[in-house]
């Protein structure tokens, strides 16, 4: 089995938490948990126990290696995900056999932040469309901060905001929009 990363044999088997075992490349330090062993675990899991993860605040120790990884379980190309919006933090995924990577630190941050229980959430449509979404939500942000100033943008905002909680919008809309409202 070779590491991703390194590209040979370097795996040694490692417990990564009770009842879940791992293989951690002795080089890089990378992680793979195979689909079996992962699943094997998160059933062993009390729900109850299992934190709501918020992934709002994330501050990462972590660098990813950018590089196309291959699976050391199958040889398919593994696939990566983004796990939060805006945030550059990724996780190697195989679609064949689903095996996940870890670069150095990964696993070890997910476990601290209560999130390495949710692994397989993160691969799932409905999180990576949510991820989609917000990160398109915070581009069309930064465009009109650009192109209104900071000053308009909170203005504008602020002005929106009242507006369209208003029972009388559209009367407010239509005389916002009149070139001249005191034209018979
Ligand atoms: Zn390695
Ligand atoms: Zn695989």
């Amino acid at each position: 089995m070779d590491c991703p990363v390194c590209k040979r044999a370097s795996f040694q088997q490692q417990d990564l938490d009770h009842n879940l075992v791992g293989r951690r490349c002795m080089r890089c330090e990378g992680v793979w948990i195979s689909a079996t062993e992962y699943w094997k675990w998160v059933k062993t899991r009390d729900a109850a126990e299992q934190a709501l993860f918020d992934a709002a605040e994330v501050s990462l120790p972590v660098e990813n290696v950018g590089q196309a990884k291959i699976c050391p379980e199958c040889g398919h190309l593994l696939r990566r995900y983004k796990v939060w919006p805006n945030v550059k933090f990724y996780l190697d995924r195989c679609s064949s056999c689903q095996g996940v990577w870890f670069d150095r630190d990964e696993w070890e941050y997910l476990k601290a932040q209560g999130a390495h229980e949710h692994i397989h959430e993160f691969f799932g449509s409905l999180w990576q469309e949510d991820i989609r979404e917000q990160e398109a939500r915070q581009c069309l942000e930064d465009l009109y901060l650009t192109r209104f100033g900071a000053e308009d943008y909170a203005r504008i905002k602020e002005i929106r905001a009242w507006l369209w909680e208003h029972p009388q919008q559209g009367a407010l809309l239509a005389y916002l929009s009149d070139k001249d409202p005191y034209r018979m």
